[in-house]
């Protein structure tokens, strides 16, 4: 989560509230000041690196069942104290393949999870993308180094019964009286919380600021014996009003903020190299998303989900009542603009503007699209003020910009260059799940980065109308969306020139440059793409909606994207043993895209389907839990063996 210095007291909102302009404005000027020293860093080095969150599960072998684990918050302590800021090269020579990159530790939001990314980044060479998957296993080596016997290390997004009884442990670690002052959750109590003031203070700031707690309802997954309709009863008449029929109720950020992710990082070149990685990640959000679900359970019931994104995007909804109805998405959420100036046509999506902070940008000479970025972003509120540093140097500092930019939790991050590293301008790919071994993890992170490099190599564009993405985001997030869903896809992705020129025609080129524009330009952008909807849908157009299947493997004519990615390794002469590796990573994206091999969320629902104690009931009981979390142990330990753990053809994958 990043940015956990701090002076004086943490304020809550009330406040926060009388400092909301200073935070702002200075956030703006901040910002101006990073971008007016970074604007001309014109050869920065590609690097980037990945993050990995995880959760301590504690496992009780007389009573059958699991928690998550409190001890998380001690061996997290030992790892920043024994491996953050360590010289990694000297280890080299005395440990494995991995070591080189390092790792740092860093806390997370829940007090049962820990984070971890290399020490120092991969670089340009495609042969690093081999070493990923070996420091992944270093770094998870060093956090199985301090487990006491019946604990793991859970990488695979959330822990199926969060919410339910004692799902925190082990007793001895659980502080007593259990109270939750800062969520007034029902379910998750604040010591789950990490006890950085950032974390409790987040927690309750945002209930503050909605005016009430967060409201997550997730569709239940109805089973033969599920009731019908499923109604939860509350003792309390917030829960009771908030809770949906039909619907696994919860009601505090740590049900969203607990569940882990898998991101990476790139450095681009200079800004307008950042700007285009941005845009051409943008689409492949929502396919991402569906390819690495890992999060069906929730509270102890089989939801109708199968990834964190809507439970984490609800669980930090801050918004209040009349903002729901004018803001579209939750501070979690999908990016909803374009940031190059050839793309701004296609941002086709009604988005609410700060308009003091574009007119400063503007005025200072920031470009429009990525003017446009900083000022959508603050629409939002601080969250997060200390006492002690309010009054900062604009010009040294960066906290007001990133007090809003870190707490603003989208699928793609713009990161301008900080004010005391030498780092170029960076973008981090946020929406994958969770995955259980290093093996699948190392396979979605390289997959990003070739498609990262092979865009810039060959002048590949993805982009397509941000509408598009916004609804493909929601179609991913469904049970079993990667089989079942269709997605919009540019398939004329190698004839970028050409491509621009043929998805403007017929459109307006528009640039939001005047208020009204901005205005009218959601309203005008629809109806050119209506009008023009016969050519979008048409598949000379290209943007076509398709099987996530046949864009990673392609059909007919259409070879796909895997096919252009060896293609590119083919030209760029990979060395061989890398290049096997990569191999091995792309088959298993291939069988997942196709159904052979199933996403970690169609492999638990399987698990616990046909689970002796499964009682057709959509309950996933303390044992099932038990049994899950065991065979996750077993299959991360055994992954060599197994690196096809979910392939099993025979496996029916519409469950
Ligand atoms: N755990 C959050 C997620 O799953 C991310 C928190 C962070 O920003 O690192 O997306
Ligand atoms: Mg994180």
């Amino acid at each position: 989560m990043g940015f956990l210095e701090y002076e004086g007291e943490p304020l809550p909102f009330n406040e926060i509230r009388p400092h909301i302009d200073h935070v702002k404005r200075h956030g703006i000027l901040q910002f101006l000041s990073s971008y007016r020293r970074a604007q001309e860093r014109n050869d920065d080095a590609f690097k980037w690196g990945d993050e990995m969150e995880y959760s301590v599960v504690h496992f009780d072998e007389n009573e059958i069942r699991a928690s998550v684990s409190l001890r998380a918050e001690k061996i997290l302590a030992v790892l920043q104290e024994k491996y953050n800021d360590a010289d990694t090269n000297s280890h080299q020579v005395s440990h494995g393949p991995g070591e080189p990159w390092g790792s740092h530790w860093s806390p997370e939001y829940s007090r049962f999870s820990i984070e971890s990314c290399p020490a120092k980044p991969y670089q340009g060479s495609l042969e690093h993308l081999a070493t990923v998957e070996a420091n992944m296993r270093f770094r998870r080596g060093q956090v199985k180094a301090l487990l006491k016997p019946g604990e793991m290390l859970l990488s695979l997004t959330g822990f199926p019964r969060i919410g339910c009884n004692d799902f925190i442990g082990p007793t001895e670690c659980v502080p007593r009286p259990i109270l939750s002052p800062a969520s007034k959750s029902i379910y998750f109590p604040d010591c789950g919380i990490t006890r950085h003031p950032r974390f409790p203070f987040l927690t309750r700031n945002i209930r503050e600021r909605r005016g009430s707690k967060v409201e997550i309802n997730i569709p239940i997954f109805k089973d033969t014996n599920t009731k019908s309709p499923f109604v939860e009863v509350f003792q309390d008449l917030e829960s009771n009003t908030a809770a949906m029929p039909d619907h696994v109720y919860m009601d505090a950020m740590g049900f969203g903020m607990s569940q882990a992710c898998l991101q990476c990082t790139v450095q681009a070149k200079d800004l307008d190299q950042a700007k285009l990685i941005y845009d051409q990640l943008v689409p492949w959000c929502p396919i991402m998303s569906a390819l690495s679900a890992a999060s069906p359970f929730y509270k102890g019931y089989i939801t109708d989900i199968d990834t964190r994104w809507n439970v984490i995007s609800a669980s930090v909804d801050d918004r209040t009542e009349a903002e729901r109805s004018s803001i579209l998405q939750s501070r979690f959420g999908h990016v909803q603009l374009y940031l190059s100036q050839q793309y701004l046509y296609l941002n086709d999506v009604d988005t609410k503007i700060n308009d003091d902070a574009k007119n400063t940008l503007l005025e200072a000479g920031v470009e429009e699209g990525l003017a446009n970025h900083i000022a959508h972003l603050w629409i939002r509120d601080p969250l997060n003020l200390y006492s002690g540093r309010i009054n900062i140097e604009d010009t040294t500092e960066a906290d007001h910009f990133e007090n809003i930019q870190s707490t603003c939790w989208q699928t793609l991050r713009f990161k301008p260059p900080p004010p005391d590293k030498d780092i170029g301008w960076r973008v981090e790919f946020r929406p994958m799940d969770g995955q259980l071994t290093d093996f699948e993890s190392a396979a979605y992170v390289v997959f990003v980065v070739l498609l990262i490099k092979v865009t810039l190599a060959k002048k590949i564009d993805f982009t397509i109308p941000m509408s598009h993405v916004l609804r493909d985001m929601d179609r991913a997030q469904k049970n079993n969306a990667v089989l079942t869903e269709l997605f919009r896809f540019n398939i004329n992705f190698r004839n970028n020139d050409e491509n621009i020129q043929k998805k403007t025609e017929g459109h307006f080129q528009i640039m939001y440059t005047t208020r009204l524009y901005r205005k009218l330009i959601p309203l005008i952008m629809r109806i050119c793409l209506e009008s023009c909807s016969p050519r979008i849908d048409r598949n000379d157009d290209g943007c076509n909606e398709m099987t996530i299947d046949h864009i990673i493997n392609g059909k007919g004519e259409f070879t796909g994207v895997i096919s252009l990615l060896r293609e590119y390794l083919d030209e760029t002469g990979i060395e061989k043993e890398a290049r096997n590796g990569i191999e091995r990573y792309f088959e298993l994206i291939s069988k997942r895209a196709s159904g052979e091999c199933l996403t970690s969320a169609q492999w638990k629902r399987h698990f616990v389907r046909t689970h002796p104690d499964y009682k057709q009931d959509s309950v996933v009981s303390q044992l099932i839990e038990y049994d899950l979390l065991r065979t996750c142990d077993i299959l991360e330990k055994g992954e060599t063996q197994e690196k096809f753990l979910y392939f099993n053809s025979s496996i029916p994958s519409n469950n």
